[in-house]
């Protein structure tokens, strides 16, 4: 930046505190300036008059027209900060801490003061704090301590057209409020041109269109399908590279592991190339990369090269990145598919829709014609894929949101404003799940223990599983295991020159075969005993960034066990203790051992296996709970602990009776199900 002299509003400052400061300002203003280009701006007045006059409007705007960054700011100049915060919600954690760093940047103040954002464990805001962007999940929450929000203004339900669980839910709440609090603006914000949906479920909304500016985008297909899409993605990013003019590229994966996949492969051909080529930057981007390189994917490509980013839906309509006019587009993403009748929920990598496809083709043709390689026929647009993706209230497990809504005080689900209801065996199997829990009683009213649970912000089972430490007075090793689950599959480091060494390391945990739960557990306990070491972590192969993250979640958790007053007590000697507390959230994912080395779940028979990178995948128990099951080349149970079957009859009477557990052996499996239909 060029240094001005005089700098208005700055001259307490001395030194190079000065210079920061001027630098800062510079940076400010520039952005403003930006800010006036966006095509929201010529609406900002408009815009402004509308959310006067109408309590709700419905927002439809291209994807980056300014939308999330810009009308929140508005907002906030018009004077509505000052009676309440601003919310805006958005499906994906990524994206309210991207947006909130953009924001509080474009208004010259510090991350978490003025402007900042809340995810699930981590809230980074203050008393100051005004404009607020939050997963929808995070304001679901608010809803338990604030039942009118009263601390907010207005709340921006933005990215809509996701249909998130959350969002969903947030619909019927917020509808609700709006009745009986007349001074709360709502702001229903979508990217695709769906809005009468919107705008019919809340009593026929206006709707607010913000022109776009788009620019043609050539779509091309492949001839024939391609069998497999990861190398057909990566031999396209090289041929754009080699043979289109400038301009950044930008790839839809799945998830983390393809995209590592895909970046590692990338880098290794490229190198290749010679000088002749101009130099390719890779950019990955996906919901647990670390903060300061998911800002990375916004720095301008510098002259001469070509910048292709990795992305995970995400870059679909949560985030914009400028200069792309390129897009690759396998055609699949992760989608999170339940089966009520089971109760078996598995994530899955699916075709997307035909609206996905087009949204995805429209980010290259922000900033001028773009072009957009379906790795998919045309055929398969026209005729294989959806018009629109399943909300995902039906086709997901529901106990979550029906423990918040009991608590919430919601009894009556059947008839709560769903703007698509689901299934109602799907809303059954939930009130099921929650009395074997006993977060209900038969009336399905909440209980005690439904009470407690309904406090943590985690699953049903894993919120029981703490609640219930409480009887085996070990809650401390539980909550050390909560917080190592919810971490996820990021705690070990598996670099592929040393496999080997990496995998005994690992192995040193599960002395003993304890199982994955109490490996865990050892893990964080050996990591506290070395004083929070980075060093230990370097030696054993385990991600400090994760083990990190997991004592800050512990941290939480441990303020939340004194909230619903369960007294923190220790009982590491005991194992079958921590691991009775763990069968108490989660004896519905109990499996039993088959002759050929593969597993049957208990209830709902289905054939199942240990995960290769468990640390039982060599020992097969006779009985086992699992953590979560994972669907790849087989369906892999992940996280797996042995317990000893009578403890399903003990802990959990209403749903295991004796006949289930009969370990003789000589169990006849219903008709179909038996070894011959495996
Ligand atoms: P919309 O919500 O309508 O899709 P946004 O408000 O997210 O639009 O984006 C408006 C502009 O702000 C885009 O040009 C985008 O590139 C820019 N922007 C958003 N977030 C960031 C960020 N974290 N860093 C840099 N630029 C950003
Ligand atoms: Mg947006």
């Amino acid at each position: 930046f060029v240094k001005s002299s005089v700098i208005e509003g700055t001259q307490h400052e001395e030194g190079s505190d000065q210079e920061a400061a001027d630098e800062k300002d510079m940076l400010k203003r520039e952005l403003q300036d930006e800010r006036k280009t966006l095509p929201i701006y010529k609406f900002r007045d408009e815009l402004l008059k509308a959310v006067e006059e109408y309590q709700v409007i419905v927002i439809v705007g291209e994807t980056g027209s300014g939308k999330t960054t810009q009308i929140p700011q508005y907002l906030h100049e018009a004077g509505y900060t000052a009676k309440g915060k601003v919310a805006c919600t958005q499906p994906r954690r990524v994206a309210a801490m991207s947006v909130a760093a953009r924001v509080s940047q474009e208004m010259g103040v510090k991350l978490g003061h003025e402007v900042g954002y809340s995810i699930r464990f981590e809230d980074c805001t203050s008393e100051k704090t005004l404009i607020k962007y939050m997963t929808d999940g995070m304001l679901l929450r608010e809803f338990l301590g604030e039942p009118d929000l009263a601390s907010y203004s207005v709340v921006m339900v933005d990215e809509a057209h996701e249909r998130t669980l959350s969002t969903d839910i947030l619909f019927g709440l917020v509808k609700d409020i709006s009745r009986f609090r007349p001074d709360l603006k709502l702001l229903i914000s979508s990217a695709t041109l769906d809005a009468e949906k919107f705008s019919d479920y809340f009593d026929s909304a206006p709707i607010f269109k913000i022109p776009g500016r788009r620019y043609p985008v050539e779509v091309h297909y492949t001839k024939a399908p391609e069998a497999d899409y990861i190398d057909a993605a990566i031999v396209t990013v090289l041929q754009i590279h080699v043979t289109q003019p400038p301009g950044d590229i930008l790839v839809f994966l799945t998830g983390q592991e393809e995209i590592e996949t895909i970046d590692e492969i990338l880098k290794h051909r490229t190198r290749g190339l010679g000088t002749k080529i101009a130099e390719l930057i890779i950019c990955p981007i996906y919901a647990n990369l670390p903060t300061e390189l998911q800002a990375k994917i916004f720095e301008p490509t510098p002259e001469g090269a070509r910048k292709v980013v990795l992305a995970t839906n995400i870059a679909e309509t949560s985030l914009t990145i400028d200069g792309i006019k390129y897009v690759v587009d396998p055609g699949f993403c992760k989608i999170k598919s339940y089966n009520p009748r089971t109760g078996m929920e598995s994530l899955l990598i699916n075709p997307i829709s035909k609206a996905s496809a087009n949204q995805r083709a429209g980010r290259s043709g922000r900033t001028g014609p773009g072009k957009c390689f379906r790795l998919y026929t045309s055929y398969n647009y026209m005729h294989d894929l959806e018009d629109n993706t399943v909300p995902e209230i039906q086709r997901t497990n529901l106990a979550n949101v029906v423990l918040t809504l009991k608590s919430l005080g919601i009894h009556d689900l059947v008839n709560f404003d769903f703007m698509d209801p689901p299934p109602s065996e799907a809303l059954l199997k939930a009130l099921e799940q929650l009395f074997a829990l006993s977060a209900l009683n038969s009336r399905g009213e909440l209980t005690k223990t439904g009470r407690r649970m309904a406090e943590f912000p985690l699953d049903p089972m894993l919120s029981k599983m703490i609640v219930a430490s409480e009887k085996y007075k070990c809650s401390d090793e539980v909550i050390s295991v909560a917080s190592m689950l919810s971490v996820g599959n990021s705690i070990f480091y598996r670099p592929k020159d040393k496999q080997v060494h990496a995998d005994n390391a690992r192995l040193n945990f599960h002395t003993g075969n304890v199982g994955d739960h109490i490996a865990l557990l050892n893990v964080y306990n050996s990591w506290k005993e070395t004083d929070y070491s980075t060093q230990w972590c370097y030696e054993n192969y385990i991600q400090v960034r994760s083990m990190k993250r997991a004592r800050d979640i512990r941290d939480q958790l441990e303020g939340l066990l004194e909230r619903v007053e369960i007294e923190i007590s220790s009982n590491t000697s005991d194992l079958d203790a921590i691991k009775k507390a763990i069968t108490s959230g989660f004896f519905h994912h109990s499996a039993r051992l088959q002759k050929n080395g593969s597993y049957r779940t208990v209830k709902n028979p289905q054939t199942v296996f240990i995960h290769p990178s468990s640390g039982l995948a060599q020992v097969l128990p006779r009985w086992v709970i699992y953590h979560e099951l994972v669907l790849t080349t087989k369906e892999y149970m992940r996280q797996v602990t042995e317990l000893k079957p009578e403890w399903l009859v003990e802990i959990a009477p209403h749903y295991y009776q004796l006949k289930d557990v009969d370990d003789s052996g000589t169990k006849k499996l219903p008709k179909g199900q038996g070894r011959a239909a495996l």
